[in-house]
Formats: C-alpha cells, sequence, structure tokens
C-alpha cells in the first residue's frame, strides 16, 4: 500500500478524538511530503540532529504563490533527548513526548524560561516488562503531577507509553491497562492532561482499546526503516 493510502485507510479507521501521529524518522523529507499530500499533518521525529535537518529542507520547500508550503506542519519529538540538544529540537516542536527524567523535565523548563516559551509535554512512563526501557514509574509521575515542586514552562499534557516488545498480546494488554490505569487516577487533576499516546505499528489496535488519544505511526505508512 502507498503512504497515501495507508494514511487515509488510518484516518477511516481511528476513532474520532485519536491523532495519527505519523513517525518518520530514518525516512526522507519526501516520504513527509508524501503523507502530507493525504493530508497528515502531525509527524514525529526521534532523533534531534535529524528532526532539525528535515524542518530546515521543509522550511526551504515554498509554494506556486512562493510562500512555505509546510508551514502548517506539527512536530512532535518522541525520542531520547539529552539536555544538551535542546535548541535543536524545542524551537520546532509543538510537543515532547519522551520526557523520560526529572533531569531533562528541568532543562526543559529552563530553556522555556529563557527563550519565553512553554512547552507541551507528556511523561513518558516505564510500563514495559524489559528493563531497558526508560520513563517513569507511576509513583514518580504522582510525584511530579502532584504540584510540590512547580514547572512553569513546561505544560503537563499526558502520558506516553511503549508496550513489552513481544507476540504475547497478554503481556500488551497488561502493560497498556497499567498506563491507562495511572492516566485515569491522575488526568482529572490537571487542566489540559488529556492524551494518552500509546500504540505502534504493531499494536495500536490494542492500544485504542485501552483508551489511546494519539497513535504513533513508522513502519505501517512507511515501511521498514533502514538503519
Ligand atoms: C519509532 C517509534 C514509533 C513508531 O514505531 P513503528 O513500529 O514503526 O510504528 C513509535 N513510538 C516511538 C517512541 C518510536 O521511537
Amino acid at each position: 500500500m502507498s503512504i497515501r493510502e495507508t494514511i487515509l485507510k488510518l484516518k477511516e479507521e481511528l476513532p474520532s478524538g485519536v491523532e495519527l501521529v505519523a513517525v518518520s524518522k530514518f525516512h526522507p523529507a519526501d516520504a513527509v511530503r508524501e503523507a502530507y499530500a493525504a493530508g497528515q499533518r502531525i509527524f514525529a521525529e526521534s532523533r534531534p540532529q535529524e528532526l532539525y535537518a528535515k524542518v530546515k529542507e521543509l522550511a526551504a520547500v515554498t509554494g506556486a504563490d512562493g510562500t512555505p508550503a509546510y508551514s502548517d506542519i506539527i512536530w512532535h519529538f518522541i525520542g531520547h533527548l539529552q539536555t544538551n540538544k535542546l535548541k535543536l529540537v524545542l524551537p520546532y516542536v509543538a510537543m515532547v513526548q519522551s520526557v523520560d527524567s526529572l533531569h531533562l523535565l528541568e532543562a526543559i523548563d529552563r530553556w522555556g524560561r529563557e527563550n519565553g516559551r512553554v512547552t507541551d509535554v507528556l511523561l513518558e512512563c516505564h510500563i514495559a516488562a524489559e528493563q531497558t526501557k526508560q520513563g517513569f514509574s507511576g509513583d514518580e509521575v504522582k510525584r511530579i503531577l502532584s504540584g510540590e515542586r512547580s514547572f512553569p514552562n513546561v505544560k503537563f499534557r499526558g502520558l506516553m507509553g511503549m508496550a513489552t516488545f513481544t507476540d504475547d498480546e497478554a503481556v500488551v494488554r497488561g502493560d497498556f491497562g497499567r498506563i491507562r490505569d495511572l492516566f485515569l487516577a491522575v488526568a482529572g487533576r490537571l487542566k489540559d492532561f488529556t492524551e494518552l499516546s500509546v500504540g505502534m505499528s504493531e499494536d495500536y489496535r490494542i492500544a485504542l482499546e485501552y483508551g489511546s488519544t494519539m497513535v504513533r505511526i513508522g513502519t505501517m505508512i512507511f515501511g521498514p526503516r533502514v538503519y
């Protein structure tokens, strides 16, 4: 199926209120343009330098009337973000979905104070069984959202998680069930804390059953990545 056909099929399949985030990492700007032509507007990248390069490449493209052709693309960042890379990312994204440490949260807040911007973030939760997956525990999320410390230049918009990489659907359901329960436990406390970003190419249909409001889909749209 072409990029266009997959986008159109996904848009038809996703319930209203669920955002499709097209994960374009490792694919060229031309693939983004193809998805854009099919109506897709939200894209996500996971490496600072790659995001920056794609943003700049697309910003240089003008339409027939000479105005920028892709100025309404909305970028999300979904990868591990080192604090020395903030300036490659924060000026260009509407949301950082992958805030996975207090250190990063503090750095984003500080950057916002220095640059006069409030950044929308999701807290990345450690829901998978594997030890290697980064992110906060449920208790850490509750603590951060308790308001005992304030982050005036950050707006908490919700949670992000990745299920265990496995064919065992019961394990995936367990992971999604835990993050949904955490989301429901904390969502009522904060204004605009409305997003539960779970579900990727292999498991987005299951994620929808657990209340996902944002699915992050790469391979299904753009094909396999060549690393
Ligand atoms: C790469 C990536 C995705 C997309 O994964 P696919 O399996 O290609 O759909 C989603 N979320 C995150 C955090 C990723 O790094």
